[in-house]
């Protein structure tokens, strides 16, 4: 069989524009127009599978599944719905692996907070998802299922994404810009809503500035970066990968990307109660955030069970915010969502898993 343009590895047509599915169409023989009744389909009606797409030649439909081309659309395995309506779904993969996504609801908005790799490889001692270590990177189609599956289970348009579910995206740079381009054009949500979170990795992000340029032209998506500590001796006892990309590099490389994408950053800041909320703690932070276009995020932990961390009390917080309020520091404490319905991140995932095996 000759190459198909622009499939995916596993044949998926989800993540496709419109222009490349009239190229795919076009090369299988059929008219381009074929290419933009798949593209409104997909995108629009929310198709599961081709064979339901019945304004297809029926023959056309059967020929792609015995090619094994199909959307690539993820199977609903759980949902759970938080007090404060936020939602978490757990799909499965063609190969058996469990995603976690999850829908946070506001008056304004519906955020998506979508996974990026089965598992992750950085270990983060508070995450549950770091405790399994990594499986594989997602595919562009599996991303941007998580965004569409969102909408329809709460019948609402996504107005945000951010990556910040499983695993480290620098990790799977690729299909994630592929993914935010998909989102941008093909979904219809914004550049400037789209966050990528990253824990770190050393010399990508400057990397990441390029690419974004190349691939997605001006840069307009927020990046995050994950640095939940003011010094790398407690940096590394939170993080262990931290060890091979010290604060002051990642400082470095971040005011490089600022100066490439001529966008803000921002720094995530796990509070983990008595270990990194000090008031020493917020100073010195605030000293590491001295000239730079930031914002830090704080975000209260929340308890996973293989861990003793503690989450700081609602004081502490506060304190810590005015602290860096008084230092000049733009600061803002996420609210924390779906408590009663394990909130932690990979932790609902990681539940399932377990009672799957014990089954
Ligand atoms: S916090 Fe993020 S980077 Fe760290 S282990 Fe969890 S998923 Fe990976």
């Amino acid at each position: 069989m000759r190459k198909l343009p622009h499939l995916s590895s596993n044949l998926s047509l989800l993540g496709l524009s419109s222009k490349k599915l009239e190229e795919f169409a076009l090369h299988e023989g059929e008219q381009a127009f074929r290419g933009r009744q798949i593209y409104e389909w997909i995108y629009q009606k929310g198709a599961k599978n081709l064979d339901s797409i019945s304004v297809l030649p029926k023959k056309w439909r059967d020929s792609l599944q015995n090619k094994g081309i199909k959307i690539g659309r993820l199977d609903e395995i759980r949902r759970v719905v938080a007090e404060d309506s936020t939602l978490k779904l757990l799909m499965g993969t063609v190969d058996g692996e469990i995603i976690e996504t999850v829908g946070i609801p506001t008056d304004k908005r519906l955020t998506v907070c979508v996974s990026s790799q089965i598992g992750c490889p950085m270990g983060c001692r508070f995450c549950a998802t770091g405790k399994g270590g990594l499986n594989r990177s997602l595919d562009v189609n599996e991303i941007v299922d998580q965004v569409i599956s969102i909408r329809e289970t709460m019948h609402r348009r996504p107005t945000h994404v951010v990556f910040m579910g499983m695993g480290e995206p620098l990790l799977n740079i690729r299909n994630v810009l592929d993914s935010i381009e998909c989102l941008t054009n093909d979904i219809g949500i914004g550049q400037r809503k789209i966050t990528v979170s990253t824990v770190g990795i050393p010399d990508t992000l400057p990397d990441l500035a390029k690419l974004a340029q190349e691939r997605i032209r001006k840069v307009k998506f927020t990046l995050a970066v994950s640095l939940h500590a003011p010094n790398q001796d407690l940096r590394e006892l939170i993080i262990p990968s931290a060890s091979s990309y010290p604060i002051s590099s990642i400082l470095k490389d971040c005011k490089k990307y600022i100066e490439l994408t001529g966008r803000r950053v921002s720094f995530e800041y796990i509070l983990l109660g008595g270990l990194n909320d000090k008031d020493m703690h917020a100073e010195q932070l605030a000293n590491l955030m001295r000239g730079f276009q930031s914002h830090v995020n704080l975000i209260a932990y929340n308890p996973i069970v293989e861990e003793k961390f503690k989450r700081p009390s609602q004081s502490r917080v506060n304190s810590f915010r005015e602290l860096l309020e008084n230092k000049g520091v733009a600061v803002s404490v996420r609210a924390s969502r779906g408590r009663d319905k394990d909130a932690a991140c990979g932790q609902l995932r990681r539940q399932t898993i377990e009672k799957i095996k014990i089954n």
